[in-house]
């Protein structure tokens, strides 16, 4: 048995602003004695203040009994001087984010509370291995990584530095659990799980704009259909530029300036115009009121999908799922399609043209690689069984004619898919994100920072992602990914397509 028991210890939570006003509420939800101290005077008493109307508002939609709450806003206690909290077995910390600040926080605790005093840190970017650098008893620092708003979000990221003692880690990882919360253990690294392996949903989008492969509601459109709760252009308007830029520029620069995570210049202009997405009114997109979210471009396919002879090529359940498709959409007409299992593409051969499921390649280069010209590649779908109407980018080759320009949209709109047009780019929008989520993954296992069930768990629970990068990978294969990942190194070379050694064990 641990010989660390946290589960009724007295807390001390440092930090009285968003996030340790909601660790105070959890805490004291849970039954702890809480006290709750800011230097800011006044900022504790308000912060319990706000909680207690907070709670109010719970008990009056019928969510919380009365003395549950009254009960827990008693337990906390504003103090006005650290003094006051000798009596702590645990004190988490949630002040401004600044290492200077933090490890004087931390020396200061030290010379006041007990030697078995657990000491956490709710910092979202800084090495918990340097908060304890000077420490006494650096073993004893852990990070205790919650997420906004942390009565609602379920992730906690119990972050491990190079000298916290295991038995600390594991004292936090079942003191989340006593608070109905779902730990994950991880390696103090840059962004640690979450704010790590989520960059390439930001990245991968603001490369495709940077090149102006589509508009960003047509990005938000297709990862939508995907599953993400929220496409990336209005996430990163709902977060903020400023601080969505902000994190990756630490995550790039904690990693020596790895091409990998190097921010984009389409966000810069937009930070340095002051175009900070929600709170200043204008982003990607215009909010205010009576202002309406851009269209879709509808998707052109006016000519009926007409063919002589369909060919499903692939194996597997997308295949499967394609060829079901197309036998409804042949119906009408009283035949339908062949199917091709031992083809080394999956699709449709529609006559003399091919519609592909992106391997990665452009269309350009699936259609030279055929000896083709009628040539349009399409995006993965990521979910099964296929939803009539989910958004789907796809491209044509350039060398394709007119007429299967139109055709490849019809067939796809027969699929059921809403196809959207796409510039002719390695990956299109899905395909390319989920392979990068998946090698940010990959190598986060790699170096120790998680272990798989850790990731997606954290990416479900911390972003609200569809699934968990593990769990992609399971449902498509270490080879696609890693076609998909070596189709975009050849096309834009350098470091950031680079593919995780831990895939390539897996291919
Ligand atoms: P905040 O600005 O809302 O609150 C910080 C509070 O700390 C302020 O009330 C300030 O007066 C107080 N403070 C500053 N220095 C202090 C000191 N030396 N001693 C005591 N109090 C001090 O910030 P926040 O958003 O609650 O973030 C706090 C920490 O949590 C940061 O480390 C941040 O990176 C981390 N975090 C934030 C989020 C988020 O979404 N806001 C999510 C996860 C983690």
């Amino acid at each position: 048995m641990n010989p660390i028991d946290l589960r009724h210890a007295p807390v001390l939570v440092v930090g009285a602003g968003i996030m340790g006003a909601g660790i105070a509420q959890v805490a004291a939800q849970a039954g702890h004695a809480v006290q709750l101290f800011d230097t800011r005077e006044g900022a504790a008493a308000e912060a319990k203040a706000k909680l207690a109307a907070t709670l109010d508002g719970l008990v009056a939609k019928g969510k919380l009994a009365p003395d549950a709450a009254a009960a827990a806003v008693a337990r906390i206690t504003p103090i006005a001087a650290l003094e006051e909290a000798r009596g702590a077995a645990l004190v988490v910390e949630a002040v401004v984010e600044r290492l200077d600040v933090k490890r004087t926080l931390f020396k200061q605790l030290e010379t006041l509370v007990g030697e078995r005093c657990v000491l956490a840190t709710n910092t979202s970017s800084i090495s918990v291995t340097a908060i304890a650098n000077g420490l006494a008893q650096p073993g004893r620092l852990v990070g205790m990584h919650f997420f906004n708003p942390v009565p609602l979000m379920k992730l906690v990221e119990v972050v491990s530095g190079l000298q916290t003692d295991p038995a600390v880690a594991e004292a936090i990882f079942e003191l989340a659990r006593a608070w109905s919360k779902t730990p994950v253990h991880a390696k103090s690294t840059p962004g640690f799980i979450v704010n790590r392996i989520a960059r390439p949903y930001y990245a991968e989008t603001l490369a495709l704009l940077l090149e102006q492969a589509a508009e960003p509601q047509v990005i938000d459109a297709c990862l939508k259909a995907a599953g993400f709760r929220m496409g990336p252009c209005e996430l990163i308007d709902l977060i903020g530029h400023d601080t969505n830029f902000a994190v990756t520029q630490s995550v790039y620069e904690a990693n020596f300036f790895d091409k990998r995570y190097q921010p984009s210049l389409v966000q810069r202009e937009m930070v340095d115009g002051g175009l900070l997405g929600r709170k200043s009114g204008r982003g990607f997109y215009r909010y205010g009121e009576g202002v309406k979210p851009p269209a879709l471009p509808v998707a052109v396919h006016a000519a009926p999908a007409t063919a002589h002879e369909v060919t499903v090529h692939g194996d597997g359940p997308l295949a499967d799922a394609l060829e079901a498709a197309a036998t409804r959409a042949l119906a009408g007409q009283g035949w339908g399609p062949a199917r091709d299992r031992e083809s080394a593409w999956t699709g449709l051969r529609v006559d003399g043209a091919r519609l592909v499921l992106t391997d990665g390649r452009t269309a350009q280069q699936v259609s030279a690689a055929m000896g083709v010209a009628d040539v349009a590649v399409f995006d993965r779908p990521l979910g099964l069984p296929l939803q009539p109407g989910t958004a789907l980018a796809y491209a044509v080759a350039p060398q394709a004619g007119e007429s299967w320009r139109t055709q490849a949209a019809a067939w796809l709109a027969a699929l059921g898919f809403a196809p959207l047009p796409l510039a002719d780019t390695p990956g299109l929008v899905v395909a390319r994100t989920v392979a990068m989520l998946v090698n940010e993954a990959a190598d986060a296992v790699l170096q120790g920072v998680c272990t798989p069930e850790g990731a997606d768990a954290a990416m479900k629970l911390g972003v609200n992602y569809p699934a968990g990068p593990f769990e992609w990978l399971a449902h498509w294969s270490a080879g696609g990914v890693i076609g998909v990942l070596e189709a975009l190194d050849l096309h834009y070379r350098g470091e950031r397509y680079r593919v995780s050694p831990w895939l390539r064990r897996r291919a």
